[in-house]
């Protein structure tokens, strides 16, 4: 069945970009998660279109064979959403990739899924705009991802995640129809117009559409930053220092937390950094112009003060480099913390309520004790949003299924303290288990609308707990 399909496939679309070789199957096997690592999955054959045309003609094919069809961008997902679990056919929308039109008059701009966070920034740069979403895989991801993820990372606290600035998309359902929310020709900033189905399909997770056009907002790019990084002898202080900063009437750009063994692994890789190894290190990044920047700085460092016992903070832009260089290695440090280890992702990306933050890192702590498993965490703390970083020997079996029951404990955790399971990187198959808990008949609702666009269940079966 599947040679037939390939063979109408290379019909319509260029027989160099219809792959089926075994070698390039495997690559398309895995994304960023652990359960990928652990279990690839292999498509029968990958589609790379370049066109709204192209994708549509893939999915008008897979209805007809009633087969599975899995849109996929950088494959940096950590969940296993781009992995094709079922076989089929992977849709790579990496060569969608160009910037239409920047609408610089209206804030706006025009692109295809494909491209990538950091290309579509370094375009709009002379421009002095800017797409602020900023995942920490921003150099890798696309727009077509984040979308259909509704990615967030560092300045989400005070910018928000991607929903804030999708204005409309094109979409090719999973029925084959091409549809354009937020109206056809509109450049309106704003619109209550009939059902959001942008904000429908943003985080979606390419069930109930793939995004083969996006118009985005943007927003003016600030001239200056400054940097506020201080450590607390407890994480205790240290949340309360995070309230002190908001009551003192500064939303920061930013707001990270690195616990003692985050700080541990920065300062194994980097000695140079030399930073306090105390419960808690907080980093507060502002924005704005420079004199704006110069103020918030002081009003950070001077609401700080009863709570912390060491400041250091700039609005120069080679110190503030320097300050922010702690948080932006410590993904790739603490990997250090065990030799011979490497970090895995899985219930990296909890959010509790801002006031169960202590708790829930002190919890965790003693869950990763208890299995005697080495994990630095880290964060979007402004938000609540933790990153945890368990260090394992992939190799060693027992200390794999360790692991796997240490995050299934994180991720309860997470939902006890009222919170949720995953803030940033998504469903797919890894919180499928958790999405009747966190979401009660809602998740009716959601396998209801599901049936309803996509009846055929072509698009990304398997995910999200939707049906199979
Ligand atoms: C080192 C690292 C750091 C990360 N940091 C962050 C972070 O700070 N914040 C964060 O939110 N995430 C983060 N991530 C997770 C991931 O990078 C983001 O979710 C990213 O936006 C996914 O983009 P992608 O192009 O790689 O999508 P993929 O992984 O290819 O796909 C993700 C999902 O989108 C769907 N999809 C992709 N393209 C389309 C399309 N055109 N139409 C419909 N569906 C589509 C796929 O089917 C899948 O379900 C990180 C990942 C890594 C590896």
């Amino acid at each position: 069945m599947i040679e037939k399909i390939i063979s109408e496939l290379q019909r319509v679309i260029d027989k160099e970009r219809v792959l089926w070789r075994k070698t390039d199957m495997m690559t398309y096997a895995y994304d960023a998660s652990f359960a990928t690592q652990l279990e690839p999955k292999e498509p029968e054959a990958v589609v790379i279109p370049l066109s709204t045309d192209e994708v549509q003609a893939c999915v008008q094919l897979a209805n007809k064979y009633q087969v599975p069809l899995y849109p996929r961008g950088a494959a940096t997902g950590q969940t296993g959403g781009a992995v094709p679990i079922k076989g089929g056919i992977v849709l790579d929308m990496s060569k969608m990739d160009r910037i239409i039109e920047v609408d610089d008059e209206n804030f706006q701009v025009i692109v295809e899924p494909g491209i990538i966070q950091a290309n579509l920034n370094a375009a709009l740069k002379k421009y002095g705009l800017f797409f602020p979403p900023d995942p920490g895989s921003s150099k890798m991801c696309t727009v077509g991802g984040m979308i259909s993820n509704n990615s967030s990372g560092l300045r989400a606290v005070k910018y928000g995640v991607t929903r804030q600035y999708v204005l409309g998309l094109e979409i090719v359902l999973p029925t084959g129809e091409v549809i354009v929310t937020g109206g056809e020709k509109s450049r309106a900033l704003k619109s209550v117009s009939g059902y959001d189905l942008a904000h429908l399909m943003i985080g979606s997770e390419g069930t109930l559409g793939i995004v083969t056009r996006i118009r985005l907002k943007l927003l003016p790019l600030p001239p200056a930053r400054g940097i506020v990084l201080c450590s607390f002898p407890k994480i205790e202080q240290a949340i309360e220092g995070v309230r002190a900063v908001y009551h003192s009437g500064i939303i920061p750009s930013a707001i990270e937390i690195m616990d003692i063994y985050a700080t541990r692994a920065a300062n194994k890789m980097r000695p140079d950094l030399n930073l306090p190894e105390t419960e808690a290190l907080l980093l507060f990044e502002v924005d704005g112009n420079k004199d704006i920047v110069a103020l918030q700085v002081k009003t950070i460092s001077e609401a700080l003060k009863s709570h912390t016992d060491y400041v250091k903070f700039s609005d120069d832009p080679e110190q503030c480099e320097n300050l922010w260089q702690s948080r932006k290695i410590v993904g790739a440090a603490v990997g250090n913390l065990k030799p011979g280890g490497i970090r895995v992702y899985g219930g990296e990306d909890i959010c509790v309520p801002f006031s169960r933050l202590p708790e829930a890192i002190r919890r965790i702590h003693e869950i990763t004790n208890s299995y005697n498993i080495v994990c630095g965490i880290y964060g979007h703390v402004g938000d609540g949003n933790l990153h945890t970083a368990p260090i394992i020997d992939i190799n060693n079996q027992q200390e794999v299924e360790k692991a796997k029951q240490m995050i299934e404990e994180i991720h309860h955790l997470a939902i006890e303290l009222g919170g949720t399971t995953t803030a940033e990187h998504g469903v797919g198959i890894v919180r499928a288990p958790y999405m009747e808990i966190e979401h009660g008949q809602a998740l009716d609702v959601m396998r209801r609308l599901k049936k309803t666009l996509d009846p055929n269940n072509i698009l990304n079966p398997g995910k999200m707990a939707l049906p199979t």
